[in-house]
């Protein structure tokens, strides 16, 4: 059962339900020592249940924590304790070249309100990051995991794949936290890789289309395409690089899989520069 001996009210504005499971704790801990890592950093410590096992795998470990008196009574509890750094402040503000190693892992039992923009900044610094091992909402993996064809797949779920294997660890009830969120959650694992999966000429265009493309579900990729203020295509051009590239305009978006997308955006490409 859940102990809730010893907690601090939690902060609903603050994204504050602490994991109260032992095995589940473990269960991440062991996810994160898997990583071929030389630093741990942790996002949103809280009342630290996923900190002491951290620190105990030994590597240099910094925590980024919001809370101002969650975060003072963590640095007390670690004042004079080598290798571990906690940090008050918005992780969102942080800056990564302070992460304490060259490939480091990061670990966390996010705050639900910001899992988007966390993911796109640790996305962004994959360049210093092996990998993360994230607690997030049940939905939010479930999205992250769908095949692209199914009604969860997002363009954020393309967007996470183009940079990371993404794999659940395991559901977690909402009963395993205080006080119990509304949702169930799960843990997951991004990967992430050294080469995208698959060969985009310009980046910034692909995940444009595909924005795009998704932007209206019941529109047809065509419509999609030619109406978006991210692209700025005329119908006549949408046309051309999906006949071009031979796929079907009439399509919805959230069929096409990462491969058709890169073959739309290199289309583009060479259409530009014809
Ligand atoms: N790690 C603890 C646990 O598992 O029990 C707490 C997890 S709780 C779901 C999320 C934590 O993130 C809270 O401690 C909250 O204060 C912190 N947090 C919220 N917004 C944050 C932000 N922008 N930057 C850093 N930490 C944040």
């Amino acid at each position: 059962m859940c102990s809730r001996e010893g907690q601090t009210r939690p902060r609903k504005s603050l994204g504050q339900n602490w994991l109260t499971e032992r095995h589940i704790i473990d269960e991440i801990v062991a996810a994160v020592s898997r990583f071929d890592s030389d630093a741990v950093l942790e996002i949103g410590p809280g009342t630290g249940a996923l900190t002491e096992p951290l620190a105990e795998l030994g590597k240099p470990l910094v925590c980024v924590e919001a809370d101002e008196e969650l975060a003072g009574r963590l640095a007390d509890r670690y004042t004079g304790r080598p290798g571990v750094a906690i940090v008050t402040g918005d992780f969102l503000q942080w800056d990564m070249s302070a992460l304490p190693g060259a490939r480091t892992v990061c670990a966390g039992n996010l705050p639900y309100y910001i899992t988007t923009p966390i993911i796109q900044k640790l996305i962004g610094a994959r360049a210093l990051l092996s990998g993360c091992v994230l607690m997030v909402q049940k939905e939010v993996a479930d999205r992250l995991l769908a095949p692209p064809g199914t009604r969860e797949c997002s363009s954020f779920s393309l967007y996470c794949r183009y940079y990371a294997a993404v794999s659940r660890v395991r559901n977690v009830s909402r009963g395993c936290f205080f006080p119990a969120p509304r949702v169930d959650s799960s843990v997951i694992e991004l990967h992430f890789r050294s080469e995208p999966p698959v060969e985009a000429a310009d980046e910034t265009l692909l995940f444009r289309i595909i924005r795009a493309a998704y932007s209206k579900r019941r529109k047809t990729l065509l419509n999609n395409l030619a109406n978006s203020e991210l692209l700025w295509w005329s119908r006549e051009k949408a046309a051309r690089v999906l006949a071009e590239s031979g796929i079907d305009g009439s399509r919805r978006g959230e069929s096409l899989t990462l491969e058709e997308y890169a073959l739309l955006c290199n289309t583009a490409c060479e259409t530009e520069g014809s």
